[in-house]
């Protein structure tokens, strides 16, 4: 299903399975952390096992893997560096992500031929600041969260270095990924991986000599969420991010679950392919994003959706208020492990015979389902598969499965839900 557009999907890998889900669902490159110097400490970040056999999967499906180095280093991280770069490059990663100029001249200096990428934590807001990058060996950009459209195409002109942009996943209100509220509430470091995210705490005023009762401080009557911001998402903008020369479109979430991550990288890919498409149709001619595309995407789970700063600086009507709730219309039910006329699913949520459910096909084609019957792998029928189990279906109608395809349910209720349940991030930070 990779379909190899002009413009690069660039989607998050948390664990291997996430990167075989995100493959599957047609991204072109993804991007993860090692155990060691990246951000996401609570992301399950990979060993250099797991990092081989994703270069092997990656590499065998033609898609690109980057790899996190990203951390601003102390100098007790530098020891141990150059021997992890090294070890980057005999697995044979296709490029790195760094944001520390300490940590690029190492790598410029241990594995000169490795394709380095600027983290967007390196914040480049303007021309003359690509162009400093591009002078140190960097062969892409991703450049700040905080830049209109008009300011993205002004970099773009001006350098030679590829553009990567994040298009989508959830923000936070840090100036590009760097911020001390975690370190300074929690004891948590953010800038060395380890967000706590207490801007998504609800917050309360305590006068000193009455502990434990709390004033609400009320935006309304479900608490003060003062710091969360919306999720950003600039699906309707492809063909103007298109049209600027953006060499990659980034999606946030290494420690989002599949079911999100696959979800969100299927819709990307064939927004993507619609614009390439009308593109090659009509030359010059205005692209439409068609409704379905948002419809889809607000299944998944959502803060509610921003633009950011795409057209200028974000308003209260890009914070989310309201609480951490989100709407979520589907929950994840299951994933193909090997397909067939009775596929052998992975249960994430209890499955029985009787329910409805829904396969979440290529090309955004929705495929609805009965279940009418569940087995173990050696025959035995349940009247319901729990969560980790791995079961046989049999379906009506018959369906023309893949391995690693998403199955999903419409939630109890639909409307609001809670997101699938992970350790979930909140930064929008590579
Ligand atoms: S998620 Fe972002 S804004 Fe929130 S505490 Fe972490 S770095 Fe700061």
């Amino acid at each position: 299903m990779n379909n190899k557009p002009c413009c690069e999907l660039l989607a998050p890998a948390g664990s291997l399975e996430k990167l075989r889900t995100v493959i599957h669902y047609g991204a072109d490159a993804v991007y993860l952390g090692g155990k060691e110097f990246s951000l996401r400490a609570h992301a399950t970040n990979f060993s250099e096992d797991d990092l081989q056999q994703a270069v092997n999967f990656a590499h065998a499906r033609q898609v690109r893997v980057f790899v996190t180095v990203n951390i601003f280093a102390h100098n007790r991280d530098l020891g141990r560096l150059p021997a992890y770069l090294q070890r980057l490059a005999e697995i044979e990663v296709d490029g790195l992500i760094i944001s520390d100029p300490g940590v690029l001249r190492v790598a410029r200096q241990v594995v000169p031929a490795m394709s380095i990428h600027l983290s967007t934590q390196a914040n480049v807001t303007n021309v003359e600041s690509a162009l400093f990058w591009q002078e140190q060996g960097v062969s892409r950009l991703n450049l700040a969260r905080e830049l209109t459209l008009a300011e993205i195409r002004q970099i773009k002109q001006a350098i030679s270095a590829k553009i990567e942009v994040f298009v989508h996943g959830a923000l936070c209100i840090s100036y590009s990924g760097r911020c001390l509220l975690s370190l300074y509430l929690t004891g948590r470091d953010a800038n060395q991986g380890n967000c706590a995210h207490p801007c998504r705490y609800d917050y309360r005023l305590q006068e000193e000599k009455r502990p434990g009762q709390f004033f609400p401080v009320e935006e309304n009557g479900r608490g003060t969420y003062i710091f969360n911001s919306k999720d950003l998402c600039l699906i309707n903008r492809l063909p103007e991010i298109f049209a600027a020369g953006v060499d990659s479109i980034k999606i946030e979430g290494r420690m989002k679950g599949i079911y999100y991550a696959g979800g969100i990288v299927r819709i990307y890919r064939a927004a993507l392919d619609h614009v390439q498409q009308c593109l090659e149709a009509s030359p010059g001619a205005p692209v439409v994003m068609p409704a379905h595309f948002m419809e889809e995407i607000v299944k998944l789970g959502t803060r509610g959706y921003t633009e950011n700063f795409f057209d200028g600086p974000p308003t209260e009507s890009d914070m989310c208020y309201s609480g951490a709730v989100v709407d979520q219309t589907y929950v994840p039910a299951g994933i193909v492990v090997t397909p067939g006329s009775r596929p052998l699913v992975e249960v994430r949520n209890r499955i029985r015979p009787g329910e409805q459910l829904e396969y979440m096909a290529d090309d955004l084609d929705n495929v609805p389902f009965e279940v009418l019957g569940v087995e173990t792998a050696d025959g035995r029928p349940l009247a319901q598969a729990n969560s980790g189990s791995q079961v046989l279906l049999t379906t009506i109608p018959e369906i023309s499965w893949q391995s690693y395809g998403l199955i999903r349910r419409i939630h109890n209720g639909a409307g609001r839900g809670m997101v699938e349940k992970t350790a979930e991030g909140s930064r929008g930070k590579s």
